[in-house]
């Protein structure tokens, strides 16, 4: 079956890339990001 794919890829909605975790959700350390909270997108809460 040959599946025609109409929509062009899009990212997920992500507003804002964690710069700290680089949106990965994991710090350097490969523990969860403390500044996105794991969530790769920049939390303007800190
Ligand atoms: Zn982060």
């Amino acid at each position: 079956m040959n599946i025609t794919r109409t929509q062009p890829d899009e990212f997920p909605i992500i507003r804002y890339r964690c710069c700290t975790c680089g949106g990965t959700g994991v710090d350097s350390l490969g523990d969860t990001c403390a500044d996105c909270d794991g969530t790769g997108a920049e939390n303007h809460g800190a």
